[in-house]
């Protein structure tokens, strides 16, 4: 499978509006701290999944060239990961949408005018898009109650995505997420900070050593980070545009 990252930033993406800090001023001068709002292209060769729909939808997918989506799953209905799902209309009708119950029933409920086919999944119970085979696992997002991360297998190969999480993470999950290829882990801020709902640095490499990821990628990346090129030195960070091919 092809992973494609659309856009690897926190809600308020960077640059920051009006913030002149470092990886803000990198990201301005067009540096890799440059970051849209969550948005992954899963694909496995004929099925494109969009996992999350930030509101950068539409400039990912004109910059990318991305012209076919079989389908979205969403991870949690954070407007983050959610708002650009009404730049679909009037450019693709009923699209397959996924996710737990809760989290379709909100998202939708947002989307009201946007014609949708709609597929409610149970958690840890595997379903397919194409030749991708999804399963859904809980993670811990306070205060929503239901956060979901993702196990996305093909041909023998395993990604996780744990979406927005904080380190406690429960058991049966991390069952789930042990000896992935690749693990694409939140990670919002670095070691210095703590934010409750999500991991920061340290907590995710953490969360990568207790799951033995073979390789892991850092996520959902806020403007506190020093720049890029700097930071990336410390820390696996990705960028928008990584494409890993598993
Ligand atoms: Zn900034
Ligand atoms: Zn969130
Ligand atoms: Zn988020």
């Amino acid at each position: 499978m092809r992973i494609t990252f659309l856009g690897t930033g926190d809600a308020v993406g960077t640059p920051k509006i009006g913030c002149t800090c470092p990886a803000c001023q990198d990201a301005k001068n067009g540096g890799r701290s440059r970051r849209y709002r969550p948005c992954y292209l899963f694909s496995d060769g004929t099925a494109n999944v969009l996992v999350e729909t930030g509101p950068d939808l539409r400039s990912q997918l004109l910059e990318h060239d991305i012209t076919q989506f079989d389908a979205i799953v969403w991870s949690h209905y954070h407007r983050d990961h959610t708002g650009g799902f009404g730049d679909f209309w009037r450019v693709r009708n009923n699209m397959p949408v996924y996710g737990e119950k809760t989290v379709l029933d909100y998202v939708l409920g947002e989307y009201s005018f946007m014609g949708h086919e709609r597929h409610d999944q149970e958690l840890h119970k595997p379903f397919t898009i194409g030749e991708l085979e999804f399963t859904l696992f809980k993670v811990t997002h306070p205060p929503i109650e239901i956060a979901t991360g993702m196990r996305v297998r093909h041909h023998g190969k395993t990604a996780i995505f744990t979406g927005d999480t904080n380190l406690d993470i429960p058991a049966e999950s991390l069952a789930l997420m042990k000896d992935a290829d690749l693990l694409i882990a939140d990670a919002i801020v670095p070691p210095h900070i703590h934010i409750p709902k999500h991991m920061n640095a340290a907590d995710a490499m953490k969360l990568a050593e207790q799951v033995h990821a073979k390789q892991t990628v850092l996520v959902h990346l806020s403007h506190m980070f020093p720049p890029h090129d700097e930071a990336i030195k410390t820390y696996p960070l990705g960028y928008d545009g990584t494409v890993i091919d598993l």
